[in-house]
């Protein structure tokens, strides 16, 4: 599969990219059918089943409101938190939604996408509320437990279209019957590279053949996809938004929504450590680390704007390890902006090249393979581009890569209350600091090492597949049901 650095880091809202990216996405590729197909014109009523993971965590994780936000056209990529709040407000209100009223244009990367015909595209407003949707928890469709059906009917209740998507992680979806024709498309796209893989034996043998580094030979990949310029400017903004991220948390204030009463802490370690460490102190760099994650995670939890990295319940971690890279590397209190921005590229771009043999091996769904997947993913990746920026070889990278994920694994998903904020919050911050001691640690060695990057993910892979269903974001096991009575330990 020819997955971009872009693919991985993606600007969305949280808290969940599987189940609050991905289905406000389905939803609103459904939403984009109807329109382009005409049966938008005929549409009088609204069906939406939801099975597996997305309906047992669902609420918890805004999966019901992101799907009526997809149905009326939001973009996960565009949407505002703000905009987020007034439309869910209006859709309570009025107990309906505006079918494709905030619909863009064709999607082009949608095969076979044209433009609707006349009068196909006016809005149609239908009533429909998080009451209607129906809920299969116990059901789970074949291809993926993140399943979800969409329908319309017309005024006499015949069904107009139907179609049936999965959220598998990351914020990448699915639709039943088009895996096929999608497979081809990346297969295709994959031959087309200059350095295609999807191992990291064949990532590394590119880099001993050409040369290059591990961030190299992602970087040759992107530019047969789009200019560099493009490329930088991209990444550039990746940063800006996670940095944006950390900053809007730190201005909030109270508890966590959803109803756990979780108490933001970020703000406060924030104000205590600007006092205590005002220089920088290498000494306190582990702080500074569980400062970055937690924020990013606790805005996630807020359902702010946040870069899926490579999902939303991980994205503390990268953002958290950049901080590191770009403050505590030798030197880095002497870039110029222009070495930073390359670093921050670089970091980024081997960060995605892991990401990639994540996605292409295994799976960074934590509904499908646990949270080894996801916040074991991102630490791995994390730590590959750590001691890429660290100035290590492609087989020190590629260790560091292994290590971090050799020590997540068989970790599982249990969320409580199936909200993104206990175990999740304080697990980015841990996993953070694992990723700069693996990326340490592999930095000490030569590069080689017993274990393979590409053994440990299969490993990870068939660990997850083994794994009771209970810990796979379902909220019958773990934390999520012996954590759910104990209630905040007063201090
Ligand atoms: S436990 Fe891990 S995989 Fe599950 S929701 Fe939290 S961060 Fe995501």
């Amino acid at each position: 599969m020819a997955i971009s650095v872009f693919d991985l880091f993606k600007v969305g809202i949280g808290p969940s990219s599987s189940h609050t990216v991905g289905p406000m996405r389905a939803a609103q590729r459904f939403a984009q059918h109807l329109r382009q197909t005409g049966a938008l014109r005929e549409a009088r009523g609204l069906r939406v089943d939801l099975y597996g993971s997305l309906a047992a965590t669902g609420r918890g994780h805004g999966t019901f409101t992101a799907v009526l936000l997809g149905l009326e056209g939001y973009d996960p990529e565009t949407v505002l938190p703000e905009e987020v709040d007034a439309a869910l407000a209006r859709i309570e209100r009025s107990g309906c939604v505006e079918l494709c009223a905030r619909l863009a244009d064709p999607d082009p990367r949608d095969a076979g996408a044209e433009a609707p015909e006349d009068g196909a595209a006016a809005p149609v407003r239908i009533g429909f509320g998080v009451p209607d949707i129906v809920l299969h928890p116990l059901t789970v469709l074949p291809r993926h437990t993140n399943g979800m059906r969409f329908g319309v009917v017309d005024a006499s209740g015949d069904l107009l279209e139907e179609q049936t998507y999965f959220s598998v992680g990351g914020g990448f979806i699915l639709r039943e019957g088009a895996e096929e024709s999608v497979q081809d498309r990346l297969e295709s796209t994959l031959a087309e590279l200059p350095y295609s893989f999807t191992t990291a034996v064949e990532l590394l043998e590119h880099t001993r053949a050409t040369g290059l580094s591990i961030a190299g030979v992602m970087l040759a990949n992107e530019r047969s996809r789009r200019p560099e310029p493009e490329i930088r400017a991209g990444l550039a903004h990746i940063w800006d938004v996670m940095e944006a991220c950390k900053n809007s948390a730190l201005e909030r204030t109270g508890v966590l929504p959803g109803g756990l009463e979780v108490r933001r802490r970020a703000p406060e370690w924030h104000r205590r450590l600007t006092e205590q460490d005002p220089d920088r102190d290498p000494r306190y760099w582990q702080e500074w680390i569980n400062l970055v994650a937690l924020a990013v995670n606790e805005e996630n939890a807020t359902g702010g704007r946040v870069v899926t990295a490579p999902t939303n319940g991980a994205a503390g971690i990268i953002p958290a390890v950049l901080f590191y890279a770009t403050h505590y590397a030798p030197g880095a209190d002497e870039w110029t902006p222009e070495e930073k921005a390359d670093a921050i590229a670089d970091f980024l771009l081997a960060a995605a090249a892991v990401g990639v043999l994540y996605k292409e091996q295994a799976s960074i769904s934590g509904a499908e393979v646990g949270c080894q997947g996801e916040v074991g993913s991102a630490s791995s990746m994390a730590a590959a581009g750590l001691a890429q920026v660290l100035g290590g070889t492609p087989e020190q990278v590629e260790n560091a890569a292994e290590i971090a994920m050799e020590h997540n694994l068989g970790l599982t998903c249990d969320p409580i209350g199936g909200l993104v904020q206990i175990p999740c919050i304080e697990r980015n911050a841990i996993a953070a600091s694992k990723a700069v001691n693996a990326a340490k640690m592999a930095l000490m060695g030569d590069g080689s090492h017993h274990v393979s990057l590409d053994q440990v993910i299969v490993t990870m892979r068939e660990t997850g597949r083994d794994m009771s269903e209970k810990y796979k974001e379902t909220a019958m096991g773990g934390l999520a049901v012996s954590g759910i009575s104990v209630g905040v330990v007063e201090c």
